[in-house]
C-alpha cells in the first residue's frame, strides 16, 4: 500500500514549525508521512534532529526531505562559487538525512526554486549541463548513504529544466546512477503535461516519489477538477509504491504564502479544524482510489 503524506507547510505560515507537535498532528490525520524541508532541520542542533527523528519513529511517521533550492544554491548556476555552494549544502542536507534516517530527497534539488532566468532560455542545455555536472558529484554521496534522489518536474514559472516527464527520463538517464529518481507534482503536470497518464507512464519506473494537489493546490478533492481515476489508474498501471504526498497551499501570508504566491485565502476562511478535515478527506479519497 502507498503512503500517503502531506508537506508540513500546509500547517504552517512559515517554513518552519514545532515537529514535536506537527508529528502526533499528522499521524492523528491518519498520515504515514510528513515532508519536512532541509533548512529547518539545519537550524536546529544534531541533538535536537535526534528527538525529532527519533519522535516520528516512536509515532509511525516517516519523514522524507523536500527542498526548492535558494538562487544562493543553485546547482545550475553560471558562477561556480554559488554552484559549489550548492553543493556543499546539498551534501549537508543528504548527511543530515541519514543522520535522522530519512532516505527520500526531493524538490527542485537540481537548480535554484523560482528562478529568475537572467540566461536567455532559448536554449537550456548549458544550465542543463552545469545542473547534470553538479548532480553527478552529489550522487556519489546519495549512493553511499542510501538516499533517494528524486527531482521534481516543475512548471515554467518555477524552472527551467525539467518541465515534463519526458525530459525527466532523459535527465535521470545522464545521471546514470540508481539512486537518481523522478518526483511528478499534478499541480506542475496539469500546466505542461498533455496527458496525465502518459506522463506517469514516460517516468515509469524512475517515479519515486509522487506529488498531489488539485490546479490551484487546494488539498485532492471530488469537487476539484484533478482527474483523480486517471491519475490512480496510470500510478496502478505502472505498479507505483512510492509514497503520495499532498501539498496543499491555500493560506495568504507569512513567508509560505509568499513563496507559494497565494494572493488570495483560497481556504475561504476555513479554520484549523476545516484545514483538517479536508486533507482527511483527501487521505480518504487517494486510499480508495488505489485500493479500487
Ligand atoms: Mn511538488
Amino acid at each position: 500500500m502507498n503512503k500517503i503524506g502531506i508537506h508540513f507547510g500546509y500547517f504552517n505560515a512559515d517554513w518552519e514549525t514545532d515537529f514535536l507537535k506537527q508529528i502526533p498532528q499528522v499521524k492523528h490525520l491518519g498520515f504515514d508521512i510528513l515532508e519536512i524541508a532541509p533548512d529547518a532541520m539545519m537550524r536546529r542542533t544534531k541533538t535536537e534532529r535526534q528527538r525529532i527523528a527519533d519522535f516520528a519513529l516512536e509515532n509511525e511517521i516517516t519523514l522524507t526531505f523536500s527542498v526548492g533550492l535558494g538562487a544562493d544554491y543553485d546547482l545550475a548556476s553560471e558562477n561556480d562559487d554559488i554552484r559549489k555552494r550548492g553543493i556543499s549544502y546539498t551534501v549537508e542536507a543528504l548527511k543530515i538525512m541519514n543522520q535522522m534516517n530519512i532516505r527520500m530527497y526531493s524538490g527542485v534539488n537540481y537548480g535554484a526554486w523560482n528562478t529568475t532566468f537572467s540566461e536567455k532560455i532559448s536554449d537550456k542545455r548549458p544550465a542543463w549541463e552545469r545542473s547534470l555536472k553538479s548532480i553527478c558529484e552529489i550522487m556519489k554521496t546519495a549512493e553511499d548513504l542510501d538516499i533517494t534522489y528524486a527531482v521534481e518536474v516543475v512548471n515554467r514559472y518555477e524552472q527551467g529544466i525539467l518541465n515534463t516527464a519526458k525530459e525527466a527520463v532523459e535527465y535521470v538517464k545522464q545521471v546514470g546512477s540508481p539512486n537518481i529518481k523522478i518526483l511528478l507534482d499534478t499541480y506542475h503536470m496539469n500546466i505542461e503535461e498533455d496527458s496525465f497518464s502518459e506522463a506517469i507512464h514516460t517516468a515509469g519506473r524512475y517515479l519515486a516519489h509522487f506529488h498531489v494537489g488539485e490546479a490551484n493546490r487546494k488539498p485532492p478533492s471530488l469537487s476539484g477538477r484533478m482527474p483523480w481515476d486517471e491519475i490512480t489508474g496510470a500510478l496502478k498501471d505502472i505498479s507505483y509504491e512510492g509514497a503520495i504526498v499532498m501539498e496543499p497551499f491555500i493560506k495568504m501570508g507569512g513567508e509560505v504564502g509568499h513563496d507559494i504566491k497565494v494572493w488570495r485565502d483560497i481556504s475561504e476562511g476555513a479554520d484549523e479544524t476545516e484545514m483538517e478535515e479536508m486533507v482527511r478527506n483527501s487521505i480518504h479519497i487517494l486510499r480508495q482510489k488505489m485500493a479500487q
